[in-house]
């Protein structure tokens, strides 16, 4: 059988509500030709992001039901920390209530004024943590990944000579530690290998430098080793999570990516005198060291969550969805980041619409044709998200003008997106007729959440 199918069948549905053309054009007034300000009943499939936005299986529903809400010792923080040694290896296990969560933690701890912060790409969340300690946050991705068309199989591994230079440059003492993204979200869900994570590892052994992995998709990243990287195919994907994790000396992770679930996170420590200040500050403002900011049911769901989550089947289906989003478009001519990543599909607007400049936000001008053509929401990671601080009258920095597709874990099946691809070819038909949008409100911080346009 060549048709990879999805491994489950629905035991609950949630209706999406339809909406005409008419509606959505005034819906898209309303909103400042801005998706993040549409309600999501007006949004008919919403690809704005895979974060939070997946679909519990039965058995963690069950466990939901199961949950020990006991303040403190709660049988479900055990069956929590449990699956999570047996999945990561880790010891020191510390619940938090979203990723972010972890990483104020852990720069409130490590980072600081005059420190710098190496990344293969940190994630915005992960950038604002470590600059809000005072800290330089600084990217390190390999060369292939800048090139939109480039299909390296690890684009999203970490210049390891670009590492050590840095090390060398501002000196070990300035480096709390070294953190690789797994899979890089901010370069396009695009997978690190086995090989060099070893490499960033040995570097770090080098200079006696933490080695840190924001393991947010741990899960995908595994399965793409498997698929793609020399002499892993016939390992499992458990063993090839606990191999990632075993280069580690902590970890901060969203569980609302691979964790299957819609809120949660957590944080994995070695040492053992990082361990028990992390727990002081956990106290301080998430909560007691068994429940972290959550309720007893959300750890039970996110320990059944990290078991499914492993499974070759669901990596399978999963995998594939996102790749035959990214092949049908290709197909069609459209340009996205290639290869397809883990989580997302990247459009490039800038590409797709060559008559737009950055500064009428090409990326933009795609997510509102895409809604208007058929209610469907996806995000602008461009100008708008970026470009905040370009000066006025100089010609902005090259960047990417990306339009992206993120796909929730579970929730839609093939014929959702073969409605997206359908609903991107009559976009790509009249590409030529989109029109550029200028910014007539924005708020000083983080500007794409709330923004509001006109079309030019
Ligand atoms: C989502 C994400 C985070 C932050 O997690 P939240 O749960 O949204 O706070 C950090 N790093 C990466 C790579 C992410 O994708």
């Amino acid at each position: 059988m060549n048709t990879i199918i999805e491994p489950f069948r629905i035991k609950v549905v949630e209706p999406i509500r339809m909406t005409t053309p008419q509606e959505r054009e005034q819906l898209l007034r309303d909103a400042g030709f801005n998706v993040f300000l549409l309600k999501a009943d007006d949004v008919l499939i919403d690809l704005l992001t895979d974060s939070g936005t997946g679909a519990m299986s039965s058995e963690q529903w069950a466990g939901i039901m199961r949950g020990d809400e006991s303040y403190a010792g709660a049988r479900s923080f055990y069956h929590f920390q449990d699956r999570v040694r047996s999945l990561t290896g880790f010891d020191h296990v510390l619940p938090t209530h979203q990723g972010r969560a972890s990483e104020r933690i852990l720069f409130e701890l490590v980072g600081g004024k005059g420190k710098v912060v190496p990344n293969n790409a940190h994630f915005d969340t992960t950038r604002a943590n470590v600059e809000h300690s005072g800290a330089e946050a600084v990217d390190l991705p390999i060369p292939e990944a800048r090139d939109p068309r480039n299909r390296h199989p690890f684009k999203g591994n970490m210049n390891v000579g670009d590492l050590e230079r840095l090390i060398q440059r501002v000196g070990a003492d300035r480096i709390p530690l070294v953190m690789v993204t797994v899979t890089n979200n901010s370069g396009g869900g695009q997978p690190v290998s086995l090989a060099n994570l070893r490499e960033v590892r040995a570097v770090c052994e080098k200079y006696k430098l933490p080695f840190f992995l924001d393991a947010c998709r741990f899960a995908e990243n595994a399965f793409f080793i498997k698929r793609r990287e020399p002499g892993q195919q016939d390992r499992s994907v458990p063993q090839i999570v606990r191999d990632m994790f075993a280069l580690a000396d902590g970890a901060t992770i969203s569980a609302k990516k691979d964790g299957l679930v819609n809120i949660g996170g957590l944080l994995l420590l070695r040492d053992e005198a990082l361990f028990q200040q992390a727990c002081s500050l956990l106290i301080l403002t998430e909560g007691f060291v068994t429940y972290g900011g959550l309720a007893g049911r959300d750890l039970e769901a996110m320990a059944q969550g990290f078991e499914e989550v492993v499974h070759e089947d669901y990596l399978t289906y999963r995998i594939r969805s996102v790749e035959y989003l990214g092949e049908k478009l290709v197909a069609m001519g459209v340009p996205i980041i290639e290869p397809p990543g883990g989580h997302a599909v990247y459009m490039d607007a800038a590409a797709l619409c060559p008559q737009i400049p950055p500064h009428e936000f090409p990326g933009q001008a795609v997510v509102c044709a895409l809604y208007r053509m058929g209610g469907i929401r996806a995000v602008e990671i461009g100008s708008v998200m970026f470009g905040a601080h370009d000066k006025p009258g100089e010609p902005p920095p090259k960047r990417l003008e990306l339009v992206r597709l993120a796909i929730p874990r579970r929730v839609y099946t093939q014929s959702h997106i073969d409605y997206v691809v359908e609903a991107i070819a009559a976009l790509h038909s009249s590409r030529r007729e989109l029109r550029g949008l200028r910014i007539i409100q924005e708020p000083p911080m983080l500007r794409h959440f709330t923004a509001r346009f006109e079309e030019v």
